[in-house]
């Protein structure tokens, strides 16, 4: 009884309807690929444009949507596109794809590597490169927009298809909330959104709890009294004191954030002083702090706020020359994927793709990402994800001594198109029908 029930069950989770329709969904979007995808791929890699002046990308992505049935928006904060298709009763569930490239010449020696050139924001002819993979990113939207217009009869809700700009300026998303999206269109029940990465082998993802972390923009101005650099004793040396403050905001991270809790202040600019003899009288300094929880974020900046302010004491200054700390408005939430949306996607992936599938990353660094912008006011369920593009081979030549893989942002940059695009598309779909149900 025991062994039938065993073998009954066996076969139904082989001839399982998800399983079918996954491998039939892979062929599909293989077939897609070779059909559509790959010459569109290379268009985008090949017209890179610069934040905030996506034009001719967004225009492509829009007429591409148009053509497969979406009711398509342009010109949302200057270049965003949002693209609807209705199909009935349930969740409004929206997928944003970043459309943006950087000023970086491209030298990865790829045959369809971009020669383009685009005037900058400020008038300077620049060259310009898909150094991040959102070529990527927005190439899979068009697949995932087609596969899902040929399953109409599988899903049911609103698919919501964002193409947003100035992700690398950490501005787009905000500026198309601010735009309105949500009031025009609908606020979504879920979002959803990946990155393609170098650091991972085609082939596989990445879904974890805190895909990237938050980010603030702090300025100090450092007053100081100036005088002949012969005479210190008749100054206050403002130079002295920010090297103070640059060591002093370190023991922050070290000493007062717990031990077991991600944080980095990082003084990326540090600029005072004309000449070698002269004491200056004023320094600036240009900060980004990283934290991933709102009392962890507020305990870094107010230990920059102590330091900056009591090192100007120590340095003799009177209150109201102590140097000034300022937090910029523009502060980016931390990305955090939805904890129960992340572990119902993590099952559909792996019964779809295989538990071989995820790539099991420590994540090192502390990047951001502006994508919270549209989940975290009001809160939308969303899981942020990553897909694998650099073959498995590279990394083993690395491995050995060999070539490094380039990182992100490099002109040396490359993805491997075919395998990042279609897993990108594969697990878009996936997610989307098992969330696009009635
Ligand atoms: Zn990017």
């Amino acid at each position: 009884m025991r062994t039938l029930i065993k073998t009954s069950l066996m076969s139904f989770v082989l001839a399982s309807p998800l399983a079918m329709a996954s491998s039939e969904l892979t062929d599909r979007v293989e077939q897609l690929y070779e059909e559509q995808l790959d010459d569109l791929f290379l268009w985008f890699h090949q017209n890179p444009e610069l934040s905030m002046m996506e034009f001719k990308t967004s225009k492509r992505l829009a007429s591409e949507l148009e053509a497969l049935g979406y009711e398509v928006s342009t010109g949302i904060a200057t270049t965003g596109v949002v693209a609807i298709m209705r199909n009935g009763e349930g969740p409004l569930v929206m997928m944003r794809a970043d459309m943006d490239g950087l000023p970086v010449k491209e030298k990865s020696g790829l045959p369809y590597a971009s020669t383009a050139t685009q005037v900058d924001w400020e008038g300077n002819n620049v060259s310009t490169m898909h150094a991040c993979g959102h070529d990527v990113h927005i190439t899979s939207l068009v697949g995932t927009a087609r596969i899902m217009a040929e399953r109409k009869s599988d899903w049911s809700g609103t698919l919501m298809l964002i193409g947003q700009p100035a992700e690398e300026r950490i501005s787009g998303a905000k500026a198309m909330r601010d735009a309105g999206i949500w009031e025009t269109f609908g606020t979504p029940d879920y979002a959803l959104a990946f990155h393609v990465t170098s650091t991972v082998p085609t082939g596989m993802i990445v879904a974890d709890p805190a895909p990237y972390s938050g980010a603030d923009t702090v300025d100090i101005i450092i007053k100081g009294v100036g005088a002949h650099g012969a005479s210190p004793h008749r100054g206050v040396d403002p130079v002295l004191l920010g090297s103070q403050i640059v060591l002093g905001l370190q023991t922050v991270v070290s000493r007062n954030l717990s031990p077991r809790r991600p944080g980095v202040i990082t003084v990326g600019s540090f600029h005072s002083g004309t000449k070698h003899n002269i004491i200056s009288d004023e320094a600036r300094l240009q900060l980004t702090v990283r934290s991933e929880s709102k009392a962890d974020r507020a305990l870094l900046l107010d230990g920059i706020k102590r330091v900056a302010e009591n090192m100007g004491r120590v340095a003799g200054l009177s209150g109201d020359m102590l140097p000034e700390v300022i937090v910029s408005e523009e502060s980016v939430p931390p990305t955090l994927n939805n904890a129960d949306l992340l572990a119902q996607l993590r099952e559909v992936w792996s019964d779809a793709l295989g538990e071989q599938v995820f790539f099991e990353e420590e994540r090192l660094g502390m990047g951001a990402e502006d994508f919270p912008f549209f989940t975290v006011d009001p809160n939308i369920r969303s899981v942020y994800f990553a897909v694998g593009g650099t073959p498995k081979a590279d990394f083993e030549r690395e491995a050995a001594g060999g070539e490094p893989v380039p990182s992100h942002h490099s002109p040396l940059f490359k993805i491997t198109p075919k395998p990042s695009v279609t897993l990108g598309v594969e697990a878009t779909v996936v997610a989307l029908m098992d969330l696009l149900q009635e």
